[in-house]
């Protein structure tokens, strides 16, 4: 969409008063601006800025006001909630400012920062921050959204281990939001995503965690109904350093793939242990001494190595993405995994089902002292594949929704907002969370932005407007 020629003026100002850069449609950089990771997305944005500081953000936030404009918000389009269609999009990914506090174990951050980033620098003197199995995800929308990574039932999720955040509300003032101060808003900001405002930074906790012991044991999917039930016994009484999966992964039969997964089924053992390297070992003696996996690929390794776990790719895609909380693994609950998960002859289009073991520290907070919610499922299920076209995606949705309700007695009926995306990420919001923490989280809405500028996050409409 052109922009209107009487507004060409006021960008003209707008672009006088900012360090960074104002895109409209047109223009080579436009194109370039308004793409996101997740090239199922196509948008189409009234106006861009590509924001340099958090001083950029407010004079954009005070233009959109002025306007009449939508605000949407991008660092790297790994979870886009709506397409900014006709809104004023900020994109924050040129704002990398990062310092480390060695002493006190905390790290400051900018919006445009990935965890890989982050790792690196925190790697280099010793901490670790909370990342999750991709290095390329960005640091604000992970964590908005909760944020579970390899040691997450260690140390609980990154929402859990923010110090303060600073955001640019809807009326255009940069504030600083932590448990003392606007702490309505903290509460918010801890898993009910970016419909509050734009985060200009945040300082998280880092961890002092730098050798662990981490990967995948490879099963042929042909034994997944064993595998699956001896996994269920391995993490009965496993400790918080070992946070895991299992999933059924059917890898494509492409050029791309390495050999011996390439057009394979496989079901896999998959995690990482952040205790020391030696009890690592021991723990993964119950596999080892049972039955030799086709490949062994449990390491000890820098945790800088650990996003070689899951291996996810880098290079945009057309991804998707669903989820479902789930409270136990009955038999027949693997049963219908496997059913669902494991393609025979083309019988799945899932690229990979993947559970992954929650509790730990994420159950042991208080779900009501801030909005994430599902703090007491055991278990996620994450439905993942490729979408080239919206066919697929709808034959992939399908898919999916066949695969959840035949899930429906073990289900809790909950979802992980990060690994919902799109349009089912707003249809099923409420899901999210506690009833009960959703209805604050409207209240909170209806005092920071009673006018839903920012209504490309998660769908909190604003108490009273409902
Ligand atoms: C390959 C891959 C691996 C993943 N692995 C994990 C994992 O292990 N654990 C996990 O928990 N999640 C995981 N996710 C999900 C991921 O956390 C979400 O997709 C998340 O929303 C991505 O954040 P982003 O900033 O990179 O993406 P973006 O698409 O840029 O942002 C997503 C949303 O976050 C909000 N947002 C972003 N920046 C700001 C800001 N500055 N201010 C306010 N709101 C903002 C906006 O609502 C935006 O729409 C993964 C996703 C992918 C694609």
């Amino acid at each position: 969409m052109a922009i209107q020629p009487n507004l060409v003026k006021t960008i003209e100002k707008l672009q006088q008063q900012i360090q960074g850069v104002v895109l409209a449609a047109g223009e080579p950089a436009y194109e370039d601006a308004r793409r996101a990771w997740n090239v199922t997305v196509d948008q189409h944005p009234a106006l861009i800025v590509v924001a340099h500081s958090a001083a950029d953000i407010v004079q954009a936030v005070r233009f959109a006001r002025a306007e009449g404009l939508d605000i949407a918000v991008q660092g790297t389009g790994h979870g886009v909630v709506r397409a900014a269609d006709g809104a004023l999009l900020i994109v924050t990914s040129k704002m990398k400012g990062l310092q480390i506090d060695v002493a006190a174990q905390t790290a400051w951050l900018e919006p445009g920062l990935k965890w890989g980033e982050v790792l690196a620098k925190a790697q280099a003197v010793g901490l670790a921050p909370l990342l999750g199995s991709s290095t390329d995800v960005g640091v604000v929308g992970y964590t908005l959204g909760g944020g579970m990574g390899w040691l997450a039932r260690k140390y609980g999720l990154s929402a859990d281990n923010v110090v303060y955040f600073e955001l640019v509300t809807a009326d255009g003032k940069l504030i600083r939001v932590s448990n003392t101060e606007n702490a309505d808003l903290f509460w918010a900001l801890r898993g009910g995503g970016g419909a509050f405002g734009i985060v200009t930074g945040m300082e998280i906790k880092l961890f002092p965690v730098t050798t662990v012991y981490g990967g995948n044991l490879y099963y042929p999917a042909e034994m997944a109904k064993e595998v699956i039930t001896r996994y269920r016994e391995w993490i009965k009484d496993a400790p918080d350093e070992l946070t895991s999966s299992f999933l059924i992964a059917n890898y494509p039969d492409i050029p791309q793939m390495p050999d011996p997964l390439r057009g394979k089924s496989f079901v896999q053992v998959r995690g990482l242990f952040s205790g020391s390297v030696e009890q690592g070992k021991e723990m993964l003696k119950f596999w080892r001494d049972w039955q030799a996996p086709i490949i062994d690929a449990w390491v000890e390794m820098p945790f800088a190595a650990a996003a070689t776990i899951s291996n996810d790719p880098e290079d945009p895609m057309p991804s998707f993405s669903t989820s479902a909380w789930l409270r136990e693994l009955s038999d027949e609950a693997i049963d219908t995994i496997i059913q669902y998960g494991h393609s025979v002859n083309g019988s799945s289009p899932l690229l990979i089902a993947e559970v992954r073991n929650a509790g730990g520290a994420i159950s042991k907070v208080d779900p009501h002292s801030s909005a994430y919610g599902n703090r007491d499922a055991a278990y996620i299920l994450h439905m993942l594949s490729l979408a080239p076209t919206p066919e697929a995606h709808h034959f992939l949705s399908q898919y999916a929704n066949q695969f959840r309700s035949a899930m429906q007695p073990w289900l809790t009926g909950g979802v992980y907002m990060n690994f919902l995306e799109g349009q089912e990420s707003r249809e099923r919001v409420k899901q999210g969370f506690l009833p009960e923490n959703y209805k604050r989280l409207t209240e909170v809405k209806a005092k920071y932005d009673p006018d839903n500028y920012f209504s490309f996050g998660f769908n909190i409409p604003p108490a009273g407007s409902i």
